[in-house]
């Protein structure tokens, strides 16, 4: 069998150690690979490219299109932008999936029976960073959930569970106050979830899914979830298992694929031979399957299942009375290397060889035909402010309620979400940030066209009032596309 070329970056801190010790293990276990090494990271970033990696080296990414990659030293200060931001958005790494298992007795956990891989979208919601300060009082940050990149991320953790032969899918959403964007997504996962009989599929409302994963881990499997909830809860899960400094994961696009640690460069460890390459050779066991190569996965990581159970531990994981021996980075490889061949007793041996299912190759996402789309209305954001939090709706609504006109009217007015205008009460708080809703005179959902729009611009321009922003109102196949 020929060798898979990929593309390996050393990193900074404890990164050229653990990248060594893992290349080690993988060598000895007979892993086809040809190696094209990068500089990534600190060295980049003060020999002032503000981005941490050369053009060049996108080059070798998109050659290879595998990434082995070490962590990196962010410098402190302005100016450097996240290497693992533009990797992932250039690349459109839009899964990140991170396995989090519990070695137990071996590595103390208040779970010992877990074992769950979250998969996180990686490319959207909040996540995008689009954000404005929109008033003196009120930033803005906008969340988008699109239907392709719902359907690729949601499908892909079904994949992902058929072939490694998992029992059921989690979806966590919040849908229940998100009713569009969390609410697109739970419909995505339910359609595709009939695709895939053989699979459970749940969902929770993320604060009570979250609650459960972290007393019960033991009935998830795998989860799935927008990006935000999927970056805090991938930690909270990693952690649990008890396992942070043991974790890989990888991030899956559509052409490339990354694998790392999931923690960071542990400056104050590095150099003195003390750091755990487990989780970096963890991330380089999901790029062996990735590369399909599952004989060599399977022999590197049972031989590392044996050396934990051995009690062969390096200084984070060491446990007086668990642990046998506290040795460094490169006797822990060392170690691992020497048992390559054995299975583990108590841990589950891992099988990749005979579990993987090829699963029947699908398109990540359908294109389908556009709904039919009607202009209804529009909210009109307006900055005003007069001094106080208490009492000014009606004054405020007054001047947007005369702006009335051309066949449109004003419908109601809220703050941050809540009615305030018309019948709202005194006591409620209000901020300088109003949208103010507009819809057709003859009645909510009936046609207006953009000129109409354009002149209650104007008129709110020659009222003096500030608008900071417009979001048009549409309805998709005849139902409403907005918040009520
Ligand atoms: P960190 O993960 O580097 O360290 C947190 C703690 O865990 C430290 O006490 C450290 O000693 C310990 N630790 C981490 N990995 C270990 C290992 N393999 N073996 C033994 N102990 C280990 O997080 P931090 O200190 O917040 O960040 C340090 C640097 O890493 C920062 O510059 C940060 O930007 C960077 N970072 C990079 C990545 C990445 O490249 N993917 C991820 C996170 C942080």
């Amino acid at each position: 069998m020929s060798n898979v070329p990929i593309t390996v970056a050393h990193g900074d801190g404890i990164g050229p150690e653990i990248m060594a010790a893992t290349l080690h293990i993988l060598k000895e276990a007979g892993a086809r690979l040809d190696i094209e090494t990068i500089e990534i990271g600190e060295k980049v970033y003060l020999s002032g490219n503000n981005a941490g990696i050369a053009p060049e080296s996108w080059d070798s990414l998109r050659r290879t299109k595998v990434f082995l990659k070490a962590p990196i030293t962010t410098p402190q200060g302005g100016g450097f932008s996240s290497l693992n931001v533009a990797v992932r958005k250039t690349l459109g790494l839009y899964a990140n999936v991170r396995p989090c298992v519990s070695y137990h007795p071996f590595v103390s956990t208040k779970h010992p029976v877990m074992d769950v891989v979250i998969v996180r979208e990686n490319e959207e919601d909040t996540y995008a960073g689009i954000e404005y300060r929109q008033t003196d009082q009120v930033e803005e940050c906008l969340k988008l959930i699109s239907r392709p990149g719902s359907e690729k991320i949601v499908r892909y953790a079904f994949e992902y569970a058929l072939k490694f032969n998992r029992k059921k899918v989690t979806c966590f959403i919040k849908d229940n106050i998100m009713k569009r964007t969390d609410g697109l997504f739970h419909r995505i996962f339910d359609e595709i979830a009939q695709e895939y009989p053989g699979i459970e599929a749940d969902h929770w409302i993320v604060d009570i899914g979250s609650a459960k994963l972290a007393d019960t881990p033991e009935n998830f499997d795998v989860v799935v979830m927008p990006n935000l909830y999927g970056d805090v809860l991938s930690d909270v899960a990693a952690q649990i298992a008890g396992s942070v400094g043991l974790a890989g994961s990888s991030n899956i696009g559509e052409q490339v694929a990354m694998f790392e640690a999931i923690h960071g460069s542990a400056p104050r460890r590095a150099g003195q031979n003390l750091a755990n390459p487990s989780g970096l050779f963890l991330g380089s066991i999901l790029m062996l399957v990735h590369i399909n190569q599952p004989d060599v996965a399977e022999l590197a990581h049972n031989a590392w299942l044996k050396t934990i159970e051995d009690g062969v531990h390096t200084y984070d994981m060491f446990k007086e009375g668990v642990s046998t021996e506290k040795v460094g980075t490169k006797e822990f490889a060392d170690a691992v290397v020497a048992r390559i061949g054995q299975k583990p007793e108590t841990l589950k041996p891992v099988s990749y060889v005979e579990n993987v299912v090829e699963a029947d190759p699908k398109p990540i996402y359908s294109i389908r035909e556009p709904q039919k789309k009607d202009l209804v209305g529009v909210d009109i954001f307006v900055d005003w402010w007069k001094g106080s939090f208490y009492g000014v709706a009606d004054e405020f609504g007054a001047l947007v309620e005369a702006l009335n006109g051309d066949g449109l009217k004003l419908a109601n007015i809220a703050n941050r979400g809540v009615k305030v205008y018309p019948g709202g009460l005194p006591d409620t708080f209000t901020v300088d940030h109003w949208r103010c809703r507009f819809v057709a005179e003859s009645g909510e959902g009936s046609g207006v066209s953009h000129a109409q729009l354009i002149s209650l611009l104007q008129r709110f321009d020659a009222a003096g009032l500030d608008v900071i922003k417009t979001e048009n109102l549409y309805n998709f196949d005849g139902e409403k596309g907005y918040s009520a």
